[in-house]
């Protein structure tokens, strides 16, 4: 059973906008780029994992959380954390691509490319070993103890070639999870179904959402660098104008009713959680007020203030569903 999904890649979005709106020639540019394929990468290869778990099923009760962020000794995040009677596994993807050796001094791994491009990571029995610690931790400081914690590093195709992997390091791809699990549930159960269940919905509540926002802030862009205006999804240039049935290119004439949406959107995820009337005009380069007040109606965006002194709010779960909504249509 699934109980904790990863809806909406939330750093992933914000990013998008942020990456969507500076321009080439500005010297953190590149650097936003990079940043924004390497949590790309991250998303995809979660999203393999989902799908993995989506696709077989198990007779035992289980139970299956993504993206869990937790706090014990320490913050931590677990991309797929799997719970049974007779034990957890941590399962951390990991989206490198090329042939791999691990270095096992450096506790590294060496990744080469065809193109001859080397680089060198950390070896994922680190960062496993470190969220196994932490993950105890929580186990223990909720009364559960001496409960087998696994490791697994998942690496996406099963043509990579790799060299030297650490003893210590349980290394699977996708299609060999399921064998894992149907071995792993029948060794003897260490919990019973109560127990089980009361651990399971002591994580969903521990459970708190990462906040990345606001991006501009946490990546340091000084918000002279944002280019504003709404952006056509059609050819990528934030040159759409308001007409009275909706938005047209200006650049490709490409018409869309609702364009404005996802720069509102951009805003907050780049800003803040606060808009009012005049920053939201100047964002889309609108001139009347009654429009712009018409526009954010349409959107439901909660509010508290009159007038001049309106302003509109979006905490991270009211964005996170704007941002699905905006997905679906
Ligand atoms: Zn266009």
């Amino acid at each position: 059973m699934i109980i904790k999904k990863n809806e909406v890649p939330l750093k992933l979005r914000g990013l998008e906008a942020l990456n969507s709106r500076l321009s080439h020639s500005y010297k953190k540019q590149s650097g936003i780029a990079e940043e924004l394929r390497i949590v790309r990468a991250g998303v995809n290869g979660e999203r393999i994992l989902t799908n993995i778990f989506l696709k077989y099923s198990f007779l035992d009760r289980h139970y299956i959380f993504h993206d869990l962020n937790l706090q014990s000794t320490g913050l931590f995040q677990l991309d797929t954390l799997f719970l049974s009677h007779q034990g957890a596994v941590i399962f951390e993807m990991k989206n490198i691509a090329g042939d791999i050796k691990f270095l096992h001094e450096s506790r590294q791994l060496m990744r080469k490319l065809e193109n001859g491009q080397v680089d060198v990571f950390e070896c994922p029995s680190v960062q496993l070993e470190r969220n196994k610690f932490l993950l105890e931790d929580w186990f223990h400081s909720n009364d559960l103890k001496g409960f087998p914690i696994h490791g697994v590093a998942v690496f996406p195709s099963p043509r990579q070639r790799f060299e030297n992997i650490p003893e210590n390091l349980t290394l699977l791809f996708p299609l060999e999870i399921p064998v894992y699990i149907r071995k792993l549930m029948k060794s003897p159960p260490i919990i019973d179904t109560q127990a089980l269940d009361l651990i399971a919905n002591k994580l969903v509540a521990s459970h708190r959402e990462f906040n990345p926002f606001p991006i501009c802030k946490k990546y340091k862009i000084d918000s002279e660098e944002i280019m504003t205006g709404v952006r056509c999804d059609q050819c990528g240039l934030h040159e759409m104008i308001s007409t009275t049935r909706g938005w047209i290119c200006k650049s490709c004439k490409h018409f869309s009713r609702d364009a404005h949406k996802q720069a509102v959107l951009d805003y907050f995820m780049l800003f803040g959680n606060s808009l009012t009337n005049k920053k939201c005009r100047e964002f889309l380069h609108l001139s009347s007020i009654d429009k712009t007040t018409r526009l954010m109606k349409q959107m439901n965006l909660p509010f508290h203030g009159e007038k001049k002194g309106r302003k509109y709010t979006l905490s991270l779960k009211e964005l996170e569903k704007q941002l699905l909504y905006l997905k679906k249509e």
